[in-house]
């Protein structure tokens, strides 16, 4: 956790030397809506080399103008101001152009509300009409929102993220340039777009951002997500990073290659979608073969699709309430078994076991050491 007050040490050391420095960006915003931040920005008209003879630093992203900045426990991305180069892939500046003066540095930021500074002495300076829109909760451009998205596509993934992340409306010309450019969200590495939307995912209102990729028409663009997207329902129960993607394997029959998921993640999505397509109810059998989280994701992606109720509490009270969970919970252990009919370990113990559980699961079997012994001494085939 790094703290406004530290960051205004790295300003005031800055400032020391002779240089401009200012909180800029997320952390700024947080401040002014009183909510937590994560990470805080610096911006200064210091060159990289230059903070690097004042701090200890690590060179994170040299070629923009950024170092890490350590204090202590405490680290600060400081960056240069700069305009941006050109946009030759959409994505990256082409090379990175050190600016002037910090108004040029927040002009060329993405949303008014990230484009508010803060000096050492708590002073807003607020070249971008920010402060407004964060009190009419607004999510708007900073310039002509066309050019905006021309420039850099994620961007309008970003204007999705924070409106998921807080609640705000996206302003009208920024959502008209969005609908009509949104095919530019297809030049962008894939693997950036699903970042931009896992976070947008966690959001406390992610449900109002999936509205408005709807009506803006994003979800025709990002591979999967253009049939699943309309049919989600029941979305209160967040966060559902993992339900989201389910649905749109279960709607889709497979994760559409593009998405980078790790093969872990992959066959989560894959084993959960199975089973919402396979079961409206989760009895004991299946809850024991695929475990409490893998129906508890199947049921949700059904409530989502409105398919079933959330049985949410059935389930996991279900659960809770299986005779055995593993075959570990058998009461006679396979050695046991083994002395018990004098016969060499072999494919019969598994088999057996197998029966057992299955027997145990439909309370037809008593999970006891007695029951169990005698069921096995009638099933043993010589
Ligand atoms: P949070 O960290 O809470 O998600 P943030 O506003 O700090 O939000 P970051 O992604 O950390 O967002 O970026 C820091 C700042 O850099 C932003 O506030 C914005 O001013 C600028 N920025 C980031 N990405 C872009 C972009 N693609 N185009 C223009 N400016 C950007
Ligand atoms: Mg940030």
């Amino acid at each position: 956790m790094s703290t406004l007050n530290s960051a205004k040490k790295v300003i005031h050391e800055l400032k020391k030397q002779g240089y401009e420095a200012y909180i800029v960006g997320g952390a700024v915003r947080d401040h002014l809506l009183k909510q937590p931040t994560t990470d805080i920005d610096i911006t200064t008209n210091a060159k990289p080399y230059q903070v690097s003879k004042i701090f200890k630093t690590k060179p994170t992203g040299v070629k923009y103008g950024t170092v890490t900045v350590f204090m202590g426990e405490e680290t600060f991305e400081v960056t240069t101001y700069r305009i941006d180069g050109e946009y030759l892939d959409g994505r990256h500046p082409d090379m990175v152009v050190f600016a002037e003066s910090v108004e040029e540095d927040v002009k060329r930021r993405d949303f008014t509300i990230n484009g508010l500074l803060m000096t050492e002495e708590n002073k807003i300076i607020d070249f971008v009409k920010g402060q407004e829109d964060l009190r009419i909760k607004l999510i708007r451009t900073i310039g002509n929102p066309e050019d905006r998205f021309n420039e850099d596509a994620l961007r309008m993934m970003r204007a999705f993220y924070f409106q998921a992340k807080l609640g705000f409306q996206i302003d009208r010309s920024t959502r008209e340039a969005i609908s009509l450019l949104k095919d530019k969200l297809k030049d962008i590495a894939m693997e950036r777009v699903l970042q931009e939307l896992i976070k947008l995912l966690k959001g406390k209102h992610a449900q109002k951002a999936i509205q408005s990729m709807v009506t803006t028409g994003v979800h025709e663009v990002l591979p999967g997500l253009e049939k699943g997207i309309l049919h989600i329902q029941n979305m209160e129960d967040i966060p559902f990073v993992d339900a989201f993607f389910t649905l749109c394997f279960t709607l889709h029959g497979s994760i559409p290659s593009e998405w980078s998921f790790s093969n872990k993640h992959r066959h989560r999505y894959e084993i959960a979608s199975m089973l919402a397509n396979t079961y409206n109810e989760f009895d004991a059998h299946t809850l024991y073969t695929y475990g409490l989280d893998l129906c508890l994701l199947a049921n949700k992606v059904n409530y989502m699709l409105n398919r079933s109720r959330n049985l949410k509490s059935k389930i996991e009270e279900d659960y809770k309430n299986l005779p055995i969970q593993s075959d570990l919970d058998l009461k006679l252990r396979a050695s046991d078994m083994i002395k018990l009919v004098n016969k060499k370990a072999g494919s019969w113990v598994k088999t057996l076991q197998t029966q057992m559980v299955e027997e145990v699961l439909k309370n037809k079997l008593k999970n006891e050491k007695s029951a169990l012994e005698a069921y096995v001494l009638e099933h043993v085939k010589e």
